[in-house]
């Protein structure tokens, strides 16, 4: 399951830039998972969160 650790997020922006179908930005300014396609472009998001806030 994708998960977004809201804590750990820093709301930098990179996994919804990366990869807009899975993560998307929500008020409080962290993202959020939209979808539960562990895609390829979810699976670089993952990898490129600078605080490793994400979980697939
Ligand atoms: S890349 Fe990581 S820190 Fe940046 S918005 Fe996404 S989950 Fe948050």
């Amino acid at each position: 399951m994708i998960k977004v650790d809201q804590e750990k997020c820093i709301g930098c922006g990179l996994c919804a830039g990366i990869c807009p179908e899975t993560f998307q930005m929500n008020a409080e300014g962290k993202s959020e998972p939209v979808s539960q396609e562990v895609s390829n472009c979810a699976q670089n998001a993952g990898a490129s969160c600078p605080v490793g806030a994400i979980s697939l």
